[in-house]
């Protein structure tokens, strides 16, 4: 019998998911089904205990989830933990357990670019899910400075205090018009399908930096990275990173290793599906 993983969210039309997830499943071969479950918030509780009922073995938890569920599993991993957020859950033993692996994903994507974050100044955009795990690994990889762009100062709440040689700053997005430095993220939706077009930022507050990561993979280039790119600045998708924190959540799901070669086969065949 086939085994059963899904993936969590609220408006999932737009996921490739199912389609990287069977691609690794092929090459682990595990006969597995991989499903979009849209759920309204007041059943997310239901929808974590039907997973358990069926004898799910994993989970992925997106947008607006990542942070909510946190209080309905039986337990987190040290990485969601000190993160503050969960993208994976690991059905083991009747319990449901809270895991991320955006932060393996997001390391794994600056390795492929060859992007640096120690010393630089970074400016990351949002405060959600995702933002918690890129200012996790940038304190933890002694980023020189980092600036946090929100749109509401009283949100953010650093559950991690920053380690002494970091600096951090949080700005309001109407306060932002002066900002620079060296690399720039954006860990916001704005832009993402079915809103292209609309960036974060006006074009031009982009320019000082050398190097411009969108977390968004749909589309492959918005709004945001398009101006970053005429305007001489490295600019990378998320479409890596996603495909690297799916490779980690198998790892967890299924006791397996997998190599950047085959994170490279499924990243090729998931950009010709896009593309
Ligand atoms: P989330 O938890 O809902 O957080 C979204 C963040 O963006 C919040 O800080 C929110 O601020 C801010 N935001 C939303 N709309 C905004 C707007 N119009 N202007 C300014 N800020 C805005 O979502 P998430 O899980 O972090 O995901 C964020 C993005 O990253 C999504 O596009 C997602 O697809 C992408 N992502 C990609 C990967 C990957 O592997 N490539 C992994 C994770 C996430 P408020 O609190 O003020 O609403």
């Amino acid at each position: 019998m086939k085994t059963l993983y899904g993936l969590l969210g609220n408006r999932l039309g737009h996921s490739i998911s199912p389609q990287i997830h069977s691609l690794f499943f092929n090459l682990l071969g595990i006969d597995a089904c991989y499903h979009l479950f849209e759920v309204r918030s007041t059943e997310l509780v239901a929808a974590l205990d039907g997973l358990k009922a069926l004898g799910a073995v994993g989970a992925n938890v997106t947008i607006p989830y990542k942070v909510s569920i946190m209080e309905h599993l039986d337990s987190l991993s040290q990485q969601a933990g000190v993160i503050g957020s969960v993208n994976t859950v690991i059905f083991r033993n009747e319990s449901a357990i809270g895991d991320n692996t955006d932060y393996k994903g997001f390391e794994t994507m600056l390795q492929r670019y060859d992007i640096d974050t120690a010393n630089k100044d970074v400016t990351v955009l949002g405060f959600g899910g995702a933002a918690k795990a890129v200012i996790r690994y940038l304190l933890d990889n002694e980023a020189g400075k980092i600036r946090i762009v929100v749109r509401d100062k009283s949100k953010v709440n650093l559950a991690f205090p920053p380690a002494a040689e970091t600096q951090v700053d949080i700005i309001a997005f109407s306060d932002c018009c002066e900002i620079n430095g060296d690399i720039i993220i954006n860990c916001t939706p704005v832009g993402m399908y079915p809103n292209t077009g609309q960036s974060p930022l006006p074009a031009d507050f982009v320019s000082s930096y050398h190097t411009a990561v969108d977390l968004i993979y749909n589309p492959l280039e918005t709004a945001f990275l398009q101006d970053a790119r005429q305007r001489g600045c490295k600019a990378v998708n998320g479409l890596y990173m996603l495909v690297a924190q799916a490779a980690a959540a198998q790892e967890l799901w299924n006791g397996v290793t997998i190599d950047m070669s085959e994170i490279e086969k499924v990243y090729n065949a998931v950009h010709q599906i896009l593309g």
